[in-house]
């Protein structure tokens, strides 16, 4: 497909986030199977169903442009899922594993970040108002995970000095 309008490549960029957010879907469940901490289990499968719906709105994206939805397999998700599962099989401390996965889980939101906010201005400039308001809607999903993320990361630094000050 060749890019030479500014739709053409808004339609390229959503069919790469629609494989993404398909990819990690089936990526997500490992991740909440592999965490140890129950906030963050819980934080995993709880953007799950965030995910699902994401795939989804793209859908209704698709369908709003009069296409049917495809994916155009996103390397990115690849890689950044190919590095999740090398967390997932790292032995050691549960905590430290559980802080690897949650560095792992938000280079995935902050690619998701990057994607959505392209894809939300580029809608806005094409005058498809409809799509940019279904976008705006993930986007600020994937901005909420990434925020859970940092605040669960910081409650268990502050339980591992906790930890480190009872056994010292
Ligand atoms: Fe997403
Ligand atoms: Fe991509
Ligand atoms: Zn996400």
């Amino acid at each position: 497909m060749k890019l030479n309008s500014l739709q053409d490549l808004f339609v390229e960029q959503v069919r790469d986030l629609y494989d993404a957010e398909k990819q990690l879907v089936k990526a997500l469940p490992k991740l909440a199977k592999a965490a140890s901490t129950e906030d963050l289990q819980t934080a995993f499968e709880t953007h799950l169903d965030e995910t699902q719906g994401h795939v989804q709105r793209l859908e209704h994206v698709f369908t709003m442009l009069g296409l049917k939805p495809k994916g155009k397999s996103c390397a990115a998700m690849e890689g950044l899922i190919a590095e999740g599962k090398e967390m997932i099989d790292e032995k050691g401390d549960d905590m430290v594993k559980d802080a690897g996965l949650i560095a792992c889980a938000q280079r995935v939101e902050h690619y998701e970040i990057a994607g959505y906010g392209c894809l939300h201005t580029w809608a806005q400039q094409l005058g498809h108002h409809e799509a940019a308001n279904l976008l705006q809607q993930t986007l600020d999903e994937e901005k909420s995970a990434d925020h859970k993320l940092s605040h669960i990361a910081e409650g268990m630094v502050n339980m591992a000095a906790a930890h480190g000050a009872q056994e010292a």
